[in-house]
């Protein structure tokens, strides 16, 4: 049973919960879930490839993107610009396809605001302290961002009741798991058929 249209799943919650390390695992496997490659503003870190982890771009055509109504949902997170290329998602869509977004919480409210429809998924850390471990961990944020990433961590775990699914990210493939299980019921729904 094939829907005319796919749907959109919002991947969200703090960051250093392990957004990216669940996606990146889900990227890996065989499953019907499309990711949307996010546009940012932000320096490219040790690994990370233009064009596979992000669009990676200038402040001067992120301001286009957003003025041209180019993108879905965008951010500004740490100084930096997020956002969510419009053109992917609904071309995807229109295919038949599932997407996934993997965003921050502002922008996940955004897609709730435009698109009611989507399905919202909230990543939770095991604990504070745990995803403060995990984001010192990472070794790639000063103290101040380190902290500052905290404090919106706390905000964004209070919008928690916003969501459809909590998905505790206590062990990768568990968390993994769990989103998959989502999506196949997602299309169990019986207001789907
Ligand atoms: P990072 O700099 O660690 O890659 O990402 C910082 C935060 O931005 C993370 O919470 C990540 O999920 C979020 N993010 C990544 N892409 C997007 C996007 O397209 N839109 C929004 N709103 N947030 C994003």
């Amino acid at each position: 049973m094939k829907k005319d249209r796919g749907l959109l799943f919002v991947l969200s919650g703090p960051s250093g919960v392990g957004k990216g390390t669940i996606m990146k695992e889900i990227r890996q496997q065989e499953t019907n879930l499309k990711y949307s490659i996010s546009m940012t503003t932000r320096q490219p870190r040790e690994g990370e490839i233009d064009g596979v982890h992000y669009h990676f771009t200038e402040k001067e055509k992120f301001q286009e993107m957003i003025e041209n109504n180019k993108l879905l949902e965008w951010a500004e997170f740490v100084g930096n610009y997020y956002g969510t290329p419009i053109d992917y998602v609904t071309e995807t869509l229109d295919k038949g396809d599932d997407v996934i977004l993997e965003i921050e919480v502002q922008g996940a409210l955004q897609v709730k605001k435009n698109y009611p429809e989507a399905i919202f998924i909230f990543l939770m850390p095991p604990s504070l302290s745990e995803l403060r471990n995990r984001i010192v961990g990472r070794g790639t944020e000063p103290e101040d961002i380190i902290n500052n990433r905290l404090s919106i961590a706390r905000e964004e775990i209070e919008m928690m009741s916003l969501y459809d699914y909590v998905v505790e990210n206590d062990k990768v493939e568990l968390a993994c798991e769990r989103i998959k299980a989502i999506s196949i019921a997602e299309h169990c729904r019986r207001d789907r058929l």
